[in-house]
């Protein structure tokens, strides 16, 4: 099998399994126990913290441990809204790009439906881009109230469309806007460090860094003001009550450490094994159309349409032959509504079905990505005549 769906996760990596082992084992302490054994859980927790700190350039005290990716999107954009609208009512409005992964849209719907937020979003070019100018006249036209949050992710999950965050957020910023941004597809293959990023809060999740699934990270800027989601023990400086998961915090450190240290060369290499991929396919099937941006992609992210198929015919031919992709996001698999992502970059209904996305593993061969070529070739042909 040659698998080529990272963007939908990634197995656990053997170093983050050592990692953790011994804090699912011999050293099981809750960290809020004052003895010898919560006090080990409560110094590898704190470890975690400060692992996880270098790798994002900021202060442990920043980071939140959370369940994972979507529970740190929520945490952000609820709570920094509800905090920043309970401080001051006109904060009324909350933007979202157009081409958000689910759990910024319901968590934007569920403050739209149930806190009377005004949700507003912010539209992206046929590439999936957004355009900085628009962000700021979108943060400026205020009769409907002041913004209380914007949430643009770093790297889409789809299309690989890479934001120019900096941009976005210094224009967030000179309008007083704090900036959330998810970025989970980016952790591994992108720069991390928030100072340069410019943002106030960002979400990762474990499980696309060779961590397990079920944890993720939230990081949000000193001084800003959210609410907590989860109440209890206070745990997370009040922000998400709940006994930390430790082992799982030790973990998530350990793949985005050891995801940091590889990152630059890993970029480079799967940059130019993906241009060969993307030639060879488009070569051999002129008429597929690859979505997203040309270059401001993640490396690891090739994305197509194929006129006249169905991404989920291709994708299960594609898989007797050994080759696993993803004809939509994971997260919305199982509908069979047309990706709403390639919806807001204008491709048709029609069009929009015909997705697959091919997301290759940090230490993918160019052997295995000719091989996929040859075989997305042959069963895009085999879909087109049995249809
Ligand atoms: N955000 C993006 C861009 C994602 O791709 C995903 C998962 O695919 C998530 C959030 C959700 O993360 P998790 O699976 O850790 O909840």
């Amino acid at each position: 099998m040659i698998f080529l769906d990272a963007a939908a996760t990634t197995p656990v990596r053997r170093e983050v399994i050592e990692a953790m082992f011994p804090f699912l084992t011999n050293q099981f302490g809750n960290p809020s126990s004052h003895h010898e054994l919560g006090e080990l859980a409560a110094s590898a927790l704190a470890n975690a913290r400060e692992q996880c700190a270098t790798a994002l350039g900021c202060h442990p005290e920043e980071l939140t441990f959370t369940s994972g990716g979507t529970e740190a999107d929520n945490l952000a954009l609820k709570g920094i809204a509800l905090a920043r609208r309970a401080a001051n009512p006109q904060l009324n409005r909350v933007l979202i790009s157009a081409v958000e992964h689910p759990a910024i849209v319901e968590s934007a719907e569920f403050l739209r439906r149930v806190h009377g937020f005004v949700v507003e979003v912010v539209p992206v070019d046929s590439s999936a881009l957004v355009d900085p100018g628009v962000f700021a006249a979108l943060l400026d036209s205020g009769s409907a109230g002041g913004v209380a949050v914007a949430s643009i992710m770093y790297a889409n999950n789809e299309v690989g469309t890479v934001q120019d965050l900096p941009a976005l957020a210094a224009v967030a910023a000179a309008a007083g806007v704090p900036l959330h941004s998810d970025a989970v597809q980016a952790a591994g293959w992108l720069p991390l460090q928030v100072g340069a990023l410019g943002v106030t809060a960002m979400s990762l999740s474990g499980h696309k860094i060779g961590a397990p699934k079920g944890v993720g990270l939230l990081y949000i800027k000193g001084g800003t003001r959210y609410e907590p989601l989860i109440h209890g023990g206070g745990q997370e400086r009040g922000g998400r009550s709940g006994t930390e998961n430790v082992a799982f915090a030790v973990a998530l450190a350990t793949a985005l450490t050891l995801a940091e240290q590889g990152r630059e060369a890993a970029a480079i290499r799967v940059t130019a094994l993906r241009a060969e991929f993307i030639e060879q396919v488009l070569g051999e099937l002129p008429s597929g159309e690859l979505t997203g941006h040309p270059t401001r992609r993640l490396p690891h992210v090739a994305s197509f349409c194929f006129a006249g198929t169905s991404g989920e015919s291709v994708l299960l031919e594609l898989e007797r032959r050994g080759i696993v992709c993803s004809s939509g996001s994971a997260c919305a698999a199982g509908s069979d509504e047309p990706s709403a992502v390639l919806s807001a970059m204008g491709f048709e209904r029609g069009v929009a079905q015909t997705a697959l996305r091919f997301s290759f593993p940090a230490d993918v061969q160019s052997g295995e990505l000719a091989t996929a070529a040859t075989e997305l070739v042959a069963a895009v042909a085999r879909v087109l005549r049995l249809s």
